[in-house]
C-alpha cells in the first residue's frame, strides 16, 4: 500500500473524515519556501503552514538551536522548576510586546492560549468582587481555535459550530468589526459596539478579538479605529481586552502586533503559530502587571491552568531563535516587499467577474470569490502549477514566509491568478472550467 492509502485506513486530517477520497499528497521534505512531494515534484508554499513558518523551512539557524538545546535536554516539568529558554523567551516577548504587557504564561497550543486567557479574565474579575462578570463579547467572523470556550467565541456560523449548539456557553456577539482597513470610521460603523457595551457592558468579564486581521473567519481587515474605540468601552465598563494576535503576531499584518496599529495595549495579549518559526507547538499569554497581581489576590491566590508541556525548553529555545532571526532579518522590509508583489500580482484578479474582491495587508493577500471553491477539484490546479495554496470557503488567499523571493513570489501570484481564471461558477460552487 502506498502512504496515502495507508493515511487514510486511519488518519484524521483537519476538518476531515477518515478516508476522504479528497486529494492528498505526501510531502517528505521541505526547505526555504518549497516543500517537496514524495514524487519529486517542489511547491512553493503559500500558506507558511498556516501563518507559522515566517522563516521558510529547514532553517540552518532555527536547526542549530534546536539541536543545541537538544544535547542539553528537550523537556523537563515546569512545575518547580525553570530553565534559560523560558526565562530568555519570556524576557524577549516582555520586551517585545506592546508597552505594559510584563507577565508571561506559556502554552502548548493557541486554542490552549485562549482558553486560559479566557480563565484568566474570569478570574481577575472574581478577583476584582465581579463575579457576575462570565461572558465574553465577541465580534462576528472571529476564529480563536477549536476548544470548546475557545470556540464559543468563534463566528457562529463560519465557526462550524451550530451542531455544538447546548453544549457551548452562549456569549455575546456583535457584528464584524467595520469600516475595512483604511476606510474612514465614522460613529454610524461604532453605534452597534457601544449600544452592546451600554446594554450588556456588566455581564462582560472581557471582549475577546483578532486586532486588524480576522484571520481563519474571513481573512478580512478593519480600520484600527475600531480597536481603539473597543479599547476605550472596555476601560468604561471595566471590561478586559484580550487581543488574539495568534495569527497575526511576528509581522504578518505589517507590524510586530496588529494592535501596534491602533497604538493600544491589551489586557491579555495571546501569541503562538509563528511563535517557534513553524518548528514546534508552542504559544503564549502575556498580561499586565495588574491583571497578575488581581489574581493572585482572589481565590485560591494562583491562577488555575498548568499544561504538562508548559515551557517545553526545545520549543522554547527554538522561539527565541526565530525571534532573534526576525529582528536580525529586517522583518519589515521583508514584509513590505511582500505586500507589494502581493498587490501586484493578485491585482489582474480584480477583473474576473467570479471575483468579488481583491485585498492585500501586510504579508497577507486574499482573492475573495463570488462562490465557495470546491477543494477537491481545485486544489490538484495549485499543485500543477508548481504552488501550495489551500483555499477555504471564497477565499484563495497567499500568506508566504517573509523570505520568499520578489522572482517566487511572482511565481505564486502568477499561478494563483491563472487557477482563478481557469474556474466558473457551477452549481453554486466555483469549479474547474473543464469540470
Ligand atoms: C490558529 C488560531 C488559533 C488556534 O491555534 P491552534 O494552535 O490551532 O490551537 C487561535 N486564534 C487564531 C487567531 C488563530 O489563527
Amino acid at each position: 500500500m502506498n502512504l496515502v492509502d495507508r493515511d487514510r485506513q486511519h488518519i484524521w486530517h483537519p476538518y476531515s473524515a477518515v478516508g476522504s477520497p479528497s486529494p492528498i499528497y505526501p510531502v517528505v521534505a521541505a526547505e526555504g519556501v518549497r516543500l517537496k512531494l514524495e514524487d519529486g515534484r517542489e511547491l512553493i508554499d503559500g500558506m507558511s503552514s498556516w501563518w507559522c513558518a515566517v522563516h521558510g523551512y529547514n532553517h540552518p539557524v532555527l536547526n542549530e538551536a534546536a539541536m543545541q538545546q537538544l544535547d542539553k535536554m528537550s523537556h523537563v516539568m515546569f512545575g518547580g522548576l525553570t530553565h534559560p529558554p523560558a526565562v530568555e523567551l519570556a524576557e524577549t516577548l516582555v520586551e517585545l510586546s506592546p508597552w505594559g504587557l510584563q507577565k508571561v504564561f506559556f502554552v502548548d497550543s493557541g486554542s490552549v492560549a485562549i482558553e486560559a486567557a479566557m480563565k484568566m479574565a474570569l478570574q481577575a474579575q472574581i478577583a476584582r468582587g465581579q463575579s457576575q462578570r462570565h461572558l465574553f463579547l465577541s465580534p462576528r467572523g472571529g476564529y480563536h481555535g477549536d476548544t470548546l470556550d475557545a470556540m464559543s467565541v468563534c463566528d457562529p456560523i463560519t465557526g462550524m459550530h451550530t451542531l455544538f449548539q447546548g453544549v457551548l456557553p452562549k456569549q455575546v456577539f456583535i457584528e464584524r468589526p467595520e469600516p475595512a482597513f483604511g476606510e474612514h470610521c465614522t460613529e454610524q460603523h461604532l453605534a452597534q459596539l457601544k449600544q452592546v457595551f451600554a446594554e450588556r457592558g456588566d455581564q462582560l468579564a472581557a471582549m475577546i478579538l483578532e486586532p486588524i486581521v480576522q484571520g481563519a473567519g474571513g481573512m478580512r481587515f478593519y480600520a484600527p479605529e475600531y480597536l481603539q474605540a473597543a479599547r476605550r468601552l472596555c476601560d468604561e465598563h471595566g471590561v478586559l481586552l484580550i487581543a488574539d494576535e495568534i495569527a497575526t503576531g511576528f509581522g504578518r499584518s505589517g507590524k510586530l502586533f496588529a494592535v501596534e496599529h491602533a497604538d493600544i495595549t491589551p489586557d491579555i495579549l495571546c501569541v503562538g503559530k509563528a511563535l517557534t518559526g513553524g518548528y514546534l507547538s508552542l504559544a503564549a499569554v502575556l498580561t499586565t502587571d495588574e491583571m497578575a497581581n488581581d489574581i493572585a489576590s482572589g481565590e485560591p491566590g494562583v491562577f488555575m491552568h498548568g499544561p504538562t508541556f508548559m515551557g517545553n525548553p526545545l520549543a522554547c529555545a527554538i522561539a527565541k531563535a526565530s525571534i532573534d532571526l526576525l529582528c536580525a532579518n529586517d522583518w519589515q522590509q521583508q514584509v513590505l516587499q511582500i505586500e507589494q508583489g502581493l498587490q501586484q500580482g493578485l491585482a489582474p484578479a480584480k477583473t474576473f467577474t467570479h471575483v468579488a474582491e481583491v485585498r492585500v495587508l501586510g504579508a497577507i493577500g486574499v482573492v475573495e470569490l463570488t462562490h465557495p471553491v470546491d477543494m477537491s477539484s481545485v486544489q490538484p490546479m495549485f499543485v500543477e502549477r508548481g504552488v501550495w495554496v489551500r483555499p477555504f470557503g471564497k477565499l484563495v488567499y497567499l500568506m508566504p514566509p517573509f523570505v520568499m523571493s520578489s522572482g517566487d513570489l511572482a511565481q505564486l501570484t502568477d499561478a494563483l491568478v491563472d487557477v482563478v481564471a481557469n474556474l466558473q461558477i457551477k452549481d453554486g460552487v466555483a469549479v474547474p472550467l473543464s469540470a
